[in-house]
């Protein structure tokens, strides 16, 4: 038996029993805080990553956490993102871009890409981001490179996201954030970016006064309780 399955069958054994009535409720609605696009890769877990529970995260992925610019054509991700953001209503959209990631490298060298023609078409849609770093990146290591098109891989996604109608007007009202971020496998380190600076810093520092002001926020109600 695959290790999936077993696990399935130790899911139902052990945690679905545990919380049963998590699960029953959760089978009425979905009212998840964020559409989470991010890359098909083994290594990332996104509940685990962000300590989120079934019901808080849209997932939406794909190889290299790419986002197509709107068209008039339909695809899996465009319908997706309509969907999250004009129906379930999410109040934030995380693309989240990660280290060693295998699509990002083959946009670096195309021509090893000869036996995957999709995925060579695919990377199409990351193609500013490759010129940007050939374009301004080219005294950097390997290692340097890579993290540059990472970077410059989730900031064009999120431009493509601006074009998706849905996107575009929930951003109007003000009512719906964009977050870039970088995860890092080794380090378990995710680096955000800030959009009106475009500074990256870790998801601690990035979103410090946030912390702060929750943090505040909870002390006042238990000084109110
Ligand atoms: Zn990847």
């Amino acid at each position: 038996m695959p290790r999936f399955a077993a696990g399935v069958v130790r899911f139902q054994q052990e945690v679905y029993p545990e919380r049963q009535a998590f699960f029953e409720k959760l089978s009425k609605s979905q009212s998840p805080e964020a559409l989470f696009i991010t890359c098909s890769d083994s290594r990332i877990e996104t509940a685990m990553l962000t300590q989120t529970e079934p019901g808080d995260l849209f997932v939406c992925r794909n190889a290299g956490n790419i986002v197509p610019p709107h068209s008039s054509q339909t695809g899996g991700i465009t319908a997706s993102i309509e969907f999250a953001v004009s129906a379930l209503k999410v109040s934030h959209i995380v693309v989240c871009g990660h280290t060693d990631c295998g699509a990002m490298k083959g946009a670096l060298n195309l021509d090893k890409l000869g036996g995957l023609p999709h995925v060579r078409e695919w990377l199409g849609h990351s193609r500013a981001a490759v010129e940007i770093v050939a374009a301004i990146g080219g005294d950097l290591n390997e290692h340097d490179k890579l993290l540059m098109l990472l970077e410059q891989n989730v900031l064009l996604q999120l431009q493509h996201l601006r074009t998706h109608p849905s996107v575009a007007v929930r951003l109007a009202m003000g009512d719906i954030t964009l977050h870039g971020w970088v995860y890092d496998i080794a380090e378990g380190e995710v680096l955000a970016v800030d959009l009106a600076t475009g500074k990256w810093s870790p998801v601690s520092n990035r979103y410090a006064d946030a912390f702060a002001k929750a943090a505040a926020a909870t002390e006042h109600e238990h000084s109110h309780a």
